[in-house]
């Protein structure tokens, strides 16, 4: 572990913004919420930060981005796909977002091999913050990614007129190059320690009342639980806010693209999400989730249990963006899972 005084830090963020080698955006205050946004200055990151509206997937997997362009000569296609801006800077990501990203990287990278994604991934510099605030709807400490020992090339502890640095990968310890860095004391490694066991656990007020691990099981008991299922998701609006805040939802639509006069064009995808009414239309008129109740169990399901059976993951990592959105107040998974499993210990006896 390394400790670096907090104005050299700085000095070293903004030496890299003016050199123009990479965009660096980081975590800023809107006026009403947190974002990860451009950063011009060091002086404008808000490490102190509960939770940021939007997750950093936006920049690995936007919102909106042209993956393949194509020419069309007399009916012979020549698709190219499209090149990829140098990666990003990304500052002060909070552990249960760097969690999310390590899934997406398991699914985008190891699986799909989805280049549009490997390229930004791949280039791109994930420095880390630990936790100092917490928003009141996330309950990380009860799925185990309040902290985290990997997914990210450098992560910054606040030990008050410092950093400690935890440094995991060998990008992370070349961005520390020119910056006057020293071994961090006993002490303070220690102090760490204590803050990641002590002060992060604490910043939380909602939990889960039983382990993550036995979520796979609960949800498949509560599969046919339809009465739960109509109940809750009754004032649900199928706005699919829900899935756009989401850090591990990674849905997308495709659209192809023809440029009007000419023989050109591209493939762009969008993010899209399985609480909106349509997500499972299909041609023939039909819908495979036309019901909002049966649209809302799919979300929770893959959620804790479809996800974990493909990927060996719980696709929450417990942030609460989804229950601070939903006007409706009715996109909790803490409050679902709780309730789900209240229903199975009801059974039991
Ligand atoms: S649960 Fe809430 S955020 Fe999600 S689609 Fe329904 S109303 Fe929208
Ligand atoms: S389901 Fe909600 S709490 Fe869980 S990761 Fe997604 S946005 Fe965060």
């Amino acid at each position: 572990m390394k400790v670096i005084d907090k104005p050299e830090f700085e000095a070293l963020l903004d030496e890299t913004i003016a050199s123009d080698r990479r965009d660096v955006v980081g975590v800023q205050d809107d006026g009403e919420k947190y974002v990860f946004d451009d950063l011009r200055s060091a002086a404008d990151l808000a490490l102190e930060y509960d939770v940021t509206m939007l997750s950093p997937k936006k920049y690995l997997m936007p919102q909106r981005e042209t993956i393949l362009e194509y020419r069309d000569t007399d009916g012979e296609f020549e698709w190219r796909a499209k090149a990829e801006p140098d990666g990003k800077v990304i500052v002060g990501i909070h552990p249960y977002d760097l969690v999310a990203i390590e899934q997406l990287d398991k699914i985008f990278i190891d699986t799909l091999r989805d280049e549009p994604y490997r390229q930004k991934r791949e280039n791109s510099l994930l420095i880390g913050a630990n936790m100092q605030d917490a928003s009141e709807t996330a309950f990380a400490a009860s799925m185990g990614t309040a902290t985290t020992d990997s997914g990210y090339d450098l992560m910054l502890t606040d030990l008050g007129e410092t950093y400690a640095v935890n440094i995991g990968t060998l990008e992370g310890k070349e961005f520390l190059n020119s910056a006057d860095v020293r071994k961090a004391t006993a002490q303070e490694v220690q102090e760490v320690e204590r803050i990641e066991q002590e002060d992060v656990p604490d910043l939380f007020e909602r939990e889960l009342d039983f382990s993550p691990a036995l979520l796979p099981t609960i949800l498949e008991e509560n599969y046919d639980n339809m009465e739960f299922w109509e109940d809750y998701s009754e004032k649900c609006l199928s706005c699919g806010t829900c899935n756009m805040v989401c850090p591990t939802c990674y849905c997308f639509s495709v659209d192809m693209i023809r440029d009007l006069g000419t023989n050109s064009g591209r493939e762009s995808r969008r993010w899209d999400g399985c609480l909106l009414e349509d997500f499972a239309s299909v041609a023939g008129d039909e819908n495979f989730r036309e019901e909002v109740a049966e649209r809302h169990r799919h979300r929770f399901m893959r959620k804790g249990w479809y996800i974990y059976e493909r990927y060996g993951d719980i696709a929450c990592i417990g942030c609460g963006r989804c229950t601070s959105e939903c006007v409706a107040d009715v996109a909790d998974p803490c409050d679902v899972y709780n309730k789900l499993h209240q229903e199975v210990q009801a059974h039991a006896q």
